[in-house]
């Protein structure tokens, strides 16, 4: 019988729909006892007679807990894939429970000795919806990097912050602009999609990171967006045409539909201005209303496989960023296209 202690949901998700438990390779097992007295869960028995482990209460092992495995002196034991894991961290409902769970626990899991992080209340300065994106200013008075992030949060409520990248070059000419994607079920964009207000305070800590576009002058830059991962880059590409409105600079920007394009106007500005900078939209389907904007290529496909089918060189700096899982699926065809990868930047 699985331990009742053991069957709690793990971060909101039932355990009985999780399919993480060891199984036993009997050929491979030697019968050492290490799993059976190691796991302090009880997962396993030990049978005497043929002196060989065996999963007893699958139930109770940890989601994503892999030490019996690892201790193992013959390899018999093996998990499913992390991808199960992976997978059940990419809900929102996940993070929402993990969130409340760590503000119910702060007396006992707050690190005491943290080190104060600079942090402020802003006002909102614009907002514009563009689809399912919002377009938020914020009164900060700053000249951070466009490319590095703030984290943000409600002011009275207990929600960690969420990471959003500069989307403008800020020079101490009072706001600081973000692109937040509003995610089904996502607590903070929903929020801040139905409820921010004009003049409605937010907290904002940081800035953090080390994502800025620092290339020397006389290398090509090559920015890779993939949906609102345009952000961080929209701000990149207004910096170095500022410096030099002559710069190379191609945008490969891809996304599932063209309404995704949530600032094509901003691009096409750009693409009218400066004439050394081109771009390739890509999209898998172009809506009947879409008005393709004069200059540019368009390409109707899947990201990759047109990402795929571009021409790249090392005399090229290379920018990408868009959702975590595919940062390393681009950089690697840049890779394999023979670029080198120290001039390859990604977001994370
Ligand atoms: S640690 Fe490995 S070899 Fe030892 S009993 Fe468990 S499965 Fe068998
Ligand atoms: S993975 Fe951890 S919890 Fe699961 S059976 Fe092995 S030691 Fe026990």
């Amino acid at each position: 019988m699985p331990d009742p202690r053991f069957l709690k949901p793990w971060h909101g998700i039932p355990r009985e729909q999780i399919n993480w438990h060891p199984t036993v390779d009997e050929d491979r097992c030697i019968g050492c006892a290490t799993c059976v007295t190691g796991c302090n869960r009880l997962v396993y028995r030990y049978d005497f007679e043929r002196e060989k482990s065996i999963v007893y209460d699958p139930l109770n092992c940890l989601v994503g807990c892999t030490t019996c495995h690892n201790t193992c002196p013959v390899d018999a034991i093996s998990f499913p894939p992390f991808e199960v894991v992976f997978d059940l961290e990419k809900r929102v409902d996940e993070h929402h429970a993990i969130e409340d769970d760590l503000f119910k626990r702060k007396d006992i899991l707050a690190y005491k000795e943290a080190k104060p992080v600079k942090k402020s209340e802003v006002a909102v300065r614009e907002k514009e919806h563009r689809d399912d994106v919002t377009i938020l200013q914020l009164e900060l008075d700053t000249d951070v990097r466009p490319g590095r992030y703030f984290e943000l949060s409600p002011v009275d409520k207990n929600w960690l912050g969420r990471s959003y990248s500069v989307a403008n070059v800020p020079a101490h000419d009072g706001y600081v602009e973000f692109h937040i994607k509003k995610v089904p079920g996502g607590r903070f964009s929903e929020f801040v999609y139905n409820h921010v207000e004009i003049g409605d305070k937010l907290l904002a800590k940081g800035p953090f990171g080390s994502f800025i576009c620092d290339s020397p002058k006389n290398r090509k830059l090559f920015f890779v967006a993939l949906g609102v991962g345009l952000a961080p880059l929209i701000g990149m590409i207004q910096e170095a045409l500022l410096q030099d409105p002559n710069r190379d600079i191609t945008l490969f920007w891809g996304v599932s539909r063209s309404k995704d394009f949530y600032c094509i106007d901003k691009i096409d500005e750009l693409s009218q201005k400066y004439k050394n900078f081109k771009t390739i939209l890509v999209a898998k389907e172009y809506d009947v209303a879409f008005k393709f904007p004069k200059h540019g290529e368009f390409l109707k496909k899947r990201s990759l496989g047109a990402f795929i089918e571009g021409l790249y060189d090392n005399k090229h700096d290379y920018y990408i960023a868009g959702p975590f899982g595919a940062l390393e699926t681009f950089k690697n065809v840049l890779i394999q296209k023979g670029v080198d990868k120290n001039h390859i930047f990604t977001e994370i």
